[in-house]
């Protein structure tokens, strides 16, 4: 068992969230009980992921994406009443990290997808508001742009969207957790045969057929699914706390 306020305290040195700008508050969202022995964690706060952290009687839910983004309606109404209601009722602590989670260089969604994809981290990039958000690997092998969505299909679970054509050779890659199709244009500064985030929008797939980069969107959730995991088994461990990962499946 450990107080609600170290393991902040803890998370929030760890996660460095004092370097990020973000679009979220980082840590302790939602207060609830003081003391907690059994972690939920999870990508997104839903209504059924409290919901399944109620039924498992935890005392905090570890997310990704938490609630309190910048710019949505700031009523406690309809679904986010219930959300909260729910968590308020039940004396379940929100903790959320959104950007600090995508960059810790071990823990991290980037690290972890990398690791889930057997990818060697050979840098750490990016500029501006992807400031160590862009991993780039070397690949073990070289393989074709259909090898290497095969092998991403096999990894997540998921078949991935692929521009580019099928039979080029691929050697080097760069990737960016979430949304992060807007970070293509960093991808190709860095020189890479291909990117893979999340999402992909209409003007992507136009950069990438005319840059000649291979863009791989994997999913949103499907790539966010290791880091909060990550966290919640690190902590478990140096707290001795119980914890339960619980992927609420989502298709984007
Ligand atoms: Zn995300």
């Amino acid at each position: 068992m450990v107080a609600t306020s170290e393991l902040v305290n803890y998370c929030n040195d760890l996660l460095d969230v004092g370097q990020f700008t973000d679009f979220a508050p980082n840590g302790l969202q939602v207060e609830g009980t003081a003391t907690v022995r059994r972690i939920v964690s999870g990508v997104t706060a839903s209504q059924a992921l409290v919901d399944a952290a109620i039924e498992l009687e935890a005392d905090a839910i570890l997310v990704h994406h938490g609630y309190f983004w910048k710019g949505e309606d700031p009523r406690v109404v309809g679904m986010k009443m219930r959300r909260l209601k729910s968590l308020l009722c039940a004396d379940i602590n929100l903790i959320g990290y959104h950007l600090p989670l995508d960059a810790h260089p071990e823990l991290g969604n980037n690290a972890q997808l990398g690791a889930e994809l057997g990818w060697d981290v050979s840098q750490i990039a990016g500029q501006g508001g992807a400031a160590g958000l862009m991993f780039t690997a070397q690949l073990p092998q070289a393989v074709t742009g259909r090898e290497l969505a095969l092998h991403i299909e096999d990894c997540l679970g998921r078949r991935p969207t692929h521009v580019g054509e099928d039979e080029d050779e691929i050697e080097t890659v760069a990737w960016c957790t979430g949304g992060a199709q807007g970070f293509i244009q960093q991808a190709l500064d860095l020189g890479v045969d291909a990117y893979l985030s999340g999402e992909i929008s209409e003007p992507t797939t136009h950069i990438a057929r005319e840059s000649g980069i291979h863009y791989y969107a994997a999913g949103h959730h499907a790539t966010e699914r290791y880091g909060a995991a990550a966290l919640g088994r690190h902590l478990a461990e140096r707290f001795d706390l119980e914890h339960h990962f619980i992927d609420v499946d989502n298709p984007a």
